[in-house]
């Protein structure tokens, strides 16, 4: 019988990005080759800042049609120090989550085994949340300028965009998401108390959509009472559904509560599937540390991880988090962000080797 071959676009990207995906990629071909049922075919691009100095443009005109004829994107990060932050941004990662409208944006915090966060007595029982972002609207729509630039009566805008149907699909994933996991809650995060338009639309699209839910249990939290709700009383979250900017600030806290921005993974999810959805480290390119060797490769598996389910490979997906797992439980190759002495290559040694001489 010939096997599913599963196409993935690696996009390494700026700073860190390539040592991390690179890394990314050996364990998905590891993790495939174990659990047999599959195999990986994947193209690596070198589109980023590099290219924009060069040429110009951070894409060739084509990518998005090339894209689309995979099955996952596997993408590093964007930014560069050469260059403002938001010509990178829009250049490279928005317009791929926008153009192929990934409008779900997944993100994952766990506290794994082994790995202490800050929050001493908290443990991983404690701390196992999912941040549902809007993706493709919101405070990041694009909406907006700049006029009488240099004057005194110089005006900045940036306009948030919040439509129902954006609105609802992202309400919708969220619920499907908080009914898949065993708590069954789902915690919707606006700020209608001072954004009194958009904010006070969403909470009213959420009493709607709710209605079609009755077994999922739902609160409602203002953006900054969440952030003390998440440091104080993690055990009380599951699921959560936040705008654009608020998931966005939300999810690094989260990332920092269970250790370090280092070990977060992310899918921006098409749930339609009619075009391939992109996994990613949600750090950035930690110009700091790049070509050290020293970076955290796990958010970059954890990523992986989240693609191999996204795409059904569930047994892969599951020996790869043990895999994970079993890495920061027993502790002896913890990269330095986590508290260890390890570099992105031992981190990854350690992993490949629990994939090998992983028990059925
Ligand atoms: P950053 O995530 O790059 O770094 C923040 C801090 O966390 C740094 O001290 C860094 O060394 C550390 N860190 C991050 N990832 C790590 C890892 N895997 N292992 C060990 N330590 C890690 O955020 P920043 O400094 O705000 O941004 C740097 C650049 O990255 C900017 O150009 C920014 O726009 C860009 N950025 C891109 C993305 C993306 O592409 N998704 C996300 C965030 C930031
Ligand atoms: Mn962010």
């Amino acid at each position: 019988m010939s096997k599913r071959t599963l196409s993935i676009a690696a996009i390494p990207g700026d700073g860190i990005g390539p040592e991390v995906i690179d890394a990314g990629m050996e364990v998905l071909k590891a993790v495939a080759k174990r659990d047999g049922g599959f195999q990986i075919k994947s193209e690596r691009f070198d589109w980023g800042s590099d290219r924009y100095l060069k040429k110009g443009d951070f894409l060739p005109d084509n990518a998005l049609d090339t894209l689309r004829a995979f099955d996952a994107i596997f993408f590093g990060s964007a930014g560069d120090p050469r260059i403002p932050d938001h010509v990178t941004l829009w250049g490279l990662r928005l317009k791929i989550c926008q153009s192929l409208d990934q409008y779900a944006n997944v993100r994952p915090a766990r506290l794994l085994p082994g790995i202490k966060g800050p929050l001493r007595d908290v443990t991983a029982k404690q701390l196992d949340w999912v941040i549902v972002r809007e993706n493709s609207e919101g405070e990041y729509a694009g909406a907006g300028g700049r006029v009488h630039q240099g004057l005194p009566e110089e005006v900045g805008l940036d306009i948030s965009v919040f439509t129902r149907n954006g609105v609802e699909r992202i309400q919708r994933f969220a619920f499907e998401l908080a009914k898949s996991r065993p708590r069954k809650k789902l915690t919707l995060v606006t700020k209608s108390n001072a954004q009194r338009h958009g904010m006070v639309f969403w909470d009213s699209v959420f009493e709607r959509v709710k209605a079609d839910y009755p077994d999922v249990e739902t609160d409602k939290m203002l953006v900054d009472a969440m952030t003390t709700r998440m440091v104080l009383q993690p055990e009380s979250i599951d699921t959560v559904v936040a705008t654009n900017l608020h998931a966005d600030v939300l999810s690094d806290l989260a990332a920092a509560l269970t250790g370090s921005l280092g070990i977060a993974p992310t899918g921006n999810i098409r749930p339609e599937g009619d075009a391939p959805s992109m996994f990613e480290p949600i750090h950035g390119s930690a110009f700091d540390i790049m070509g050290k060797g020293i970076a955290n490769p796990l958010g970059a598996f954890w990523s992986g991880a989240m693609l191999l389910e996204n795409q059904g490979e569930l047994a892969a997906a599951a020996r790869l988090m043990q895999a994970i797992e079993r890495v920061t439980g027993e502790g002896k190759h913890l990269p330095r962000d986590l508290g260890g002495k390890a570099g992105t290559k031992e981190v990854t040694d350690a992993v490949l080797e629990a994939i090998r001489t992983a028990n059925d």
